[in-house]
């Protein structure tokens, strides 16, 4: 098929964006993560602390004195959801604070910036204007990427040899169950379509808690947007037998199918992905650590299927008929404030690792890439106690009202100070025993006590977010 018309539609659109008069230059930010991998509040604090000019100081057009300021603009295409900016930040900045609701969905937000060029002496004289573009997705869908190239009849092989597997009986065999039940050459009626879609998805989820933090395309059937009950969300993996009738369920199924490969993921990659200029990946890096090596190398799994979406497009030939123009990725492994300062380069370097063979492996040409470990809102502050004549560095924080650590559940309400464990100096000596990194690894309630600045705005304390923004954005500013 020829996907001429996807081109079409993109150079229509970049025509779109100067044809307004004064041409502004935009840059479209990806923000892209695993469910609860901290997209919400990245974004939340990335933006506040840019309307209220935070405390930025590795942000160079901050530093630089050059940044004159920021505001929320209308998101040119009305018929995206906007990042519910407001919502998230009443939510951290109540009293109680709590923390958002997190992505579902695609959403986004523009941010217009104010700034004064460094390159006064290019002749640019008087502000200079930059339109930031954050789009927030999830990053299951792109692991949704493969299936353009996989018929019905290949992505059902994997797939069920996939819930064959030993490893997978737990999850799977209800699901197995099913199929074997349903004689899939019958006529096709939607309530057996149904139950075998909604079986396939509790598959899915189960598997994703199950030890797992990784999903299974199709991505959707974890986090569907708007698309929840849809027939192109109705679907699920059958065996194959030759010559099925055409009114027949197999039929239905297979066409469903291949309805959401051509009415959900192409649209996705053609009008999202394939438009934005710079992309920062957010992994939960600790929670993985946390849980054990299986859960880190099924985290490095994930993350090399998301990683094969950023290939040039000549790399990987589903990509080819969207024209790609990443050209910088920054991975974030976040919530560092759940360890010591002295472990963030640690955490850095894991993290480096873990994406390091990805990267390899997705064979980048052309992007730069960076790892960082930051915390968009720092929910903690540091001290140290004293322990058995040896003195220890401590986080302060307040657990979440349920969380348990040896023994002790904790109301929600206590602060506490807690030795959090270090991270290992080496990052190839991660599990040398085959044992999960010895973190004390809490979830805390958002910070209690924010500091106001001098205009009333509330302060978000972050890590290390303003080096993430001046790799992302800095250098559309200089
Ligand atoms: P996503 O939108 O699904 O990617 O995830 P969220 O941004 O909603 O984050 C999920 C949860 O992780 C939040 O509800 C917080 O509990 C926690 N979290 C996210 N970012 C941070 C952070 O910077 N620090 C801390 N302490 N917790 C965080």
């Amino acid at each position: 098929p020829t996907h001429i018309t996807d081109e079409l539609g993109i150079a229509l659109s970049n025509l779109a964006d100067s044809a307004t008069g004064v041409f502004t230059p935009t840059l479209r930010l990806g923000v892209t993560g695993l469910s609860r991998a901290g997209k919400t509040i990245f974004i939340t604090a990335l933006v506040h602390n840019l309307l209220t000019q935070g405390r930025l100081p590795g942000f160079a057009p901050l530093a630089d004195g050059r940044f004159i300021g920021a505001r929320l603009a209308e998101y040119p295409d009305a018929t995206i959801p906007r990042f519910a900016y407001e919502q998230h930040l009443a939510a951290l900045t109540a009293n109680p604070p709590t923390w958002p609701e997190s992505t579902r969905r695609i959403s986004q937000l523009r941010i217009v910036l104010k700034y004064q060029s460094a390159k006064w002496w290019s002749g640019m004289t008087g502000p200079a204007t930059l339109n930031l573009d954050i789009v927030d997705y999830p990053g299951e869908w792109l692991l949704d990427l493969p299936l353009l190239g996989l018929s019905f009849a290949e992505w059902s092989a994997e797939a069920l040899d996939r819930a064959r597997q030993p490893g997978h009986a737990d999850e799977a065999a209800e699901f197995l169950r099913e199929l074997d039940g349903t004689d899939i050459g019958k006529q096709a009626n939607d309530p057996d379509a149904e139950r075998l879609a909604n079986a396939f998805t509790t598959y899915l989820r189960r598997s994703r808690e199950h030890g797992a933090l990784s999903t299974l395309p199709p991505g959707r059937f974890l986090l569907p947007g708007d698309l929840e009950g849809s027939p192109a969300l109705t679907f699920a993996p059958l065996p194959q037998r030759p010559a099925q009738a055409r009114n027949s369920l197999h039929a239905m199924l297979e066409n469903r199918y291949e309805a959401y490969k051509a009415q959900v993921v192409r649209p996705f990659f053609r009008d999202h992905f394939a438009r934005l200029d710079r992309q920062v990946v957010l992994v939960d890096t600790l929670r993985a650590l946390n849980t054990g090596p299986a859960a880190v190398s099924d985290l490095e799994t994930a993350l090399t299927a998301v990683l094969a979406c950023f290939r040039q497009g000549e790399a990987n030939p589903l990509l080819r008929p969207f024209s790609r123009r990443i050209d910088r990725i920054l991975f974030a492994a976040t919530k560092a404030d759940h360890v010591h300062h002295t472990s963030h380069d640690r955490l850095e370097a894991i993290l480096n690792r873990l994406v390091a063979s990805a990267a390899k492996r997705a064979r980048f040409a052309g992007a730069q890439t960076r790892s960082i470990a930051m915390a968009g809102i720092r929910a903690t502050s540091e001290g140290t106690i004293r322990e058995h004549g040896e003195t220890l560095p401590t986080l302060i924080g307040t657990p979440l009202a349920g969380e348990m650590l040896d023994g002790t559940t904790y109301d929600g309400k206590t602060e506490i100070a807690l030795f959090p464990g270090d991270l290992p100096e080496r990052p190839d000596s991660l599990f040398e025993n085959g044992q999960p990194v010895a973190l004390n690894f809490l979830r805390f309630a958002p910070p209690q006590r924010l500091e106001r600045n001098a205009a009333g705005d509330p302060v978000l304390p972050h890590i290390r977010l303003d080096r993430a923004l001046d790799y992302l954005i800095g250098d559309w500013m200089a």
